[in-house]
């Protein structure tokens, strides 16, 4: 029950129930101070009461309520009182009050000004002050001004009404003088005509509105419905739209030209009756100087302020993030972004200049995320170029637009492969013409580099090593990797993913790549960034994805300054925080993309046509790394967080110069290169052999034809035959192993030819129109001077190892055979269909 005391606290066992009346569930004391006029409510009194309980005088004074509550229900009036409190629980629920005051939708920034604002479902401006945006002048002028009881009555005020009975019957009209703030706001959520029979309905309704919100939210609701002509409602919205601040920060002089206004919203119309105004708010100064309400030097300067409003456009700020989070939040009225305005505004007019700068090399939009990587918060969200352009689609989100991520894909993939302990920064791998059954790839430069690092390899974004890695550790791991960082078309086509995965295969977005970024500035925890404050923590997704060793690796090689994908124009000059970042050009050179990051951000850059048109100069290195660089000096310049630190199980160990492997007693070119104990893997180096030759180094010997003397035992490169043969057709000489002693006579069973063109197992398709030709290509050794190639067993072609030979094939299943002149033998299997 809530029982309302007009007395002081420091007597309530006597007042309590003698001037309360019986209204609500719950208990509710009111303590009037006689300096201080502002009624201060319950829980403090609440406490006091408990804590007197636990006395001896508590339990006298339980004594005293529990005889004075027992007088108070033998009487017969409260027994009146009570049927008709039974009988208005009865109405509550019979006909409940549902209340949707329809609140246009706020963004705030991350300090709560606002940044964006909609109208509401019924194209009005109605905008929801925050219990905390009611100042106690804002509240003293308008309870002044509009219901001086409000604190006390129930709704209704009994001597207000009376009072108004009386004069209507005098006069013969019908004045509306008995209205409270409460009676108010039933009648701005459900206008009616007047009648008595509604007047009753409104009394009704006002008390109910009483039983179920407290005094401030119904202060708040009187406030968020009053009338400002045209479509403004709310003091909020007249606020923003005319001062262009929030309640909160309102002048009194302000606050009084706010408040008369709703009595009469068409002739009071600010911006075109603001002389009218300024008089009718002096007057109310002057009121309120006369019943001592404020300060009288206050109410004098307040006089003096003059009144020079128009009506401005409500602000439409960070407007792509804006439109997400209200279409993503249709119920929230005010939606606090964690956007920080300056960086915000500042990136959006650094991008808008950019494009324009592109706009002549046909390029037309950018976005960008900015996430703060200690708070896992996105501070600044630009979506497109020029949101107001609608030629160049400004309205599309590219930060959400699913797009092909390029190489942007290949840190992770190298950062899966060094857990997995198959490589390490400086193991080698070979960048030369390689076919993934059918799939050929090749590299951005149309170059191939040969025997190169991983570093390099990933350093410069060289295609085949990245794929030959994917092979080694699996699509479906991959994969997988992409799926906990929560790539969602990545999810969704799964199943359909093959090694062309990484080198921009499949569609993702700039907020997945930024968010996958972030986590290598985070050890390798994914934790997805929030636009909100104070968002949900619990359903937001928390990932290791990668190993903080494998993260440290991976930023070290990102960080390098000496790499080909620096802008064309970079200059030294630039006053750069450290970053590492990673650069990607889509197929057909429609995305160009450069996301980086330090301890302190991760920064995802994205240029392209929102048509897709592709452009021949876009690239990640000269197109988007420009304005990723922008945008670090901005938003991190002079920054004083230092780089990452190496976590502890990252060790420096020797390793040959040409494997990256444990360095073996014949390798000589030793370098230092990290690697994470226990997990790399520890192979020995076995760049070179050791083969017996003739003094002349003319002729080679196995261990069947050595003779007793005359020999030498030789160091020769130990290279793939990949590398072998990308080395022939490249004319670049190497050192080889002599010719095999001729008169060997060992049955060779090792060494056989090696079909490395078609791929055993593949499908070929040709082109009928073009008489496409099948190319035979193999590996075999230098012992080896003459190969005889079968197609179906029937012999096809006898040729020098190392020439092409071509031929045309049947549609449908083939068998292949190559054999060479010790009679060792090869076969494999391809199907092939003309289109
Ligand atoms: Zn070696
Ligand atoms: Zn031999």
């Amino acid at each position: 029950m809530l029982l309302k005391s007009q007395q002081r606290y420091s007597k309530p066992q006597t007042s309590l129930f003698l001037f309360g009346y019986v209204v609500k569930a719950d208990i509710h004391f009111v303590k009037i101070d006689d300096e201080i006029e502002k009624p201060k409510i319950v829980a403090e009194v609440k406490t006091e009461f408990i804590s007197l309980q636990k006395s001896l005088f508590a339990t006298m004074f339980k004594q005293k309520l529990i005889n004075a509550f027992q007088t108070i229900i033998k009487n017969k009036y409260f027994k009146g009182i009570a049927c008709l409190f039974i009988l208005f629980v009865l109405l509550d629920l019979i006909f409940p009050f549902r209340i949707n005051p329809n609140y246009s939708t706020l963004i705030t920034d991350s300090e709560g000004k606002l940044l964006h604002a909609f109208l509401n479902k019924t194209d009005k401006w109605r905008m929801e002050t925050e219990l905390n945006e009611i100042t106690p002048t804002l509240e003293k002028a308008i309870v002044f001004k509009e219901d001086r009881w409000f604190r006390w009555h129930f709704g209704v005020n009994p001597f207000a009404v009376m009072r108004a009975g009386v004069k209507n019957v005098l006069t013969g009209r019908r004045t509306s003088g008995a209205s409270t703030i409460t009676m108010q706001v039933v009648r701005l959520l459900n206008p009616q005509k007047r009648t008595y029979f509604n007047k009753f309905i409104e009394i009704f309704r006002a008390i109910q509105l009483e039983f179920h919100y407290s005094k401030d939210q119904i202060l708040q609701f009187y406030i968020n419905l009053v009338p400002y002509g045209s479509n403004i409602e709310g003091l909020k919205s007249a606020s923003i739209l005319y001062f262009q601040k929030s309640p909160n920060v309102l002048s009194l002089a302000e606050v009084t030209a706010l408040t008369i206004i709703p009595n009469r919203p068409s002739s009071l119309r600010l911006g075109v009756n603001n002389p009218y105004i300024l008089q009718e708010r002096n007057r109310w100064l002057q009121n309120f100087k006369e019943e001592k309400v404020f300060n009288a030097q206050d109410i004098e300067d307040a006089m003096n302020e003059p009144l020079n409003v128009i009506r401005h456009e409500a602000p439409h700020l960070a407007p792509h993030l804006s439109l997400r989070l209200k279409q993503e939040n249709p119920t929230k009225s005010i939606i606090k972004t964690a956007l920080v305005r300056h960086k915000q505004l500042t990136i959006e007019n650094i991008v808008q200049n950019y494009v324009s700068r592109l706009y002549a090399m046909n390029i037309h939009n950018a976005a960008v995320m900015v996430i703060n990587n200690k708070t896992h918060q996105v501070e600044a969200y630009i979506g497109s170029a020029d949101f107001n352009n609608p030629i160049d689609g400004g309205q599309v989100d590219g930060i959400r637009a699913i797009r092909s991520p390029g190489s942007t894909l290949k840190p992770l993939l190298y950062a899966t492969a060094f857990d997995k302990g198959i490589i390490t920064p400086k193991t080698a791998i070979n960048d030369v013409p390689t076919n993934f059954g059918g799939f050929e790839p090749e590299n951005f430069d149309k170059l191939f580099h040969g025997k190169i690092t991983i570093e390099y390899a990933l350093a410069n974004s060289l295609n085949i090593p990245a794929v030959k890695i994917l092979k080694e550790i699996s699509t479906p791991v991959f994969v997988d990797k992409l799926k906990k960082a929560d790539f969602q078309t990545v999810k969704k086509n799964s199943s359909k993913l093959g090694l062309s995965l990484v080198l921009g295969g499949c569609g993702v977005t700039l907020e997945e790549l930024t968010n996958l970024f972030s986590a290598f500035s985070q050890e390798g925890n994914f934790q997805k960034a929030t636009y909100t404050l104070n968002a949900d923590t619990k359903s937001r997704i928390k990932n290791e994805i990668i190993s903080k060793e494998s993260s440290y690796l991976i930023t070290q090689i990102l960080a390098q300054i000496t790499r080909p994908d620096l802008p064309n124009n970079y200059d030294y000059t630039y006053r750069m925080p450290k970053i590492a970042w990673k650069t990607g050009t889509s197929f057909g050179k429609k995305d160009a993309w450069s996301i980086g990051y330090n301890a302190n951000y991760t920064i995802g850059v994205w240029v392209g046509n929102f048509s897709g048109e592709g452009v021949p100069e876009l690239s990640g290195a000269n197109i988007a790394t420009p304005l990723l660089f922008d945008i670090f000096n901005t938003v991190d310049y002079n920054s004083s967080s230092k780089w990452f630190k190496a976590p502890e199980n990252i060790a420096y160990r020797k390793v040959c110069a040409e494997s990256g492997d444990v360095p073996n007693d014949f390798c000589t070119h030793q370098i230092v290169d990290y690697y994470i104990p226990s997990v790399s893997k520890m192979t020995k180096c076995q760049h070179a052999k050791y083969i017996y030759v003739s003094r002349d180094e003319k002729i080679s010997y196995c261990s069947h034809c050595l003779p007793e003397s005359g020999t030498v035992q030789k160091l020769y490169p130990n290279y793939a035959p990949e590398l072998l043969s990308w080395y022939e057709s490249k004319h670049i000489l190497y050192e080889k192993v002599p010719p095999h002693n001729p008169k060997c006579e060992r049955v060779f069973n090792t060494n056989a030819p090696q079909i490395v063109y078609p791929v055993d197992g593949s499908e070929y398709f040709l082109a009928k129109n073009e008489n496409q030709k099948l190319m035979l290509n193999c590996q075999v050794g230098n012992e080896v001077k003459t190969v005889y190639w079968y197609i179906n067993d029937k012999l096809l072609q006898k040729a020098s190892p190392n020439t092409e030979v071509f031929f045309r094939p049947e549609a449908g299943k083939i068998k292949i055979s190559c054999s060479d002149d010790k009679g060792r033998n090869a076969d494999i299997y391809v199907e092939v269909k003309w289109e």
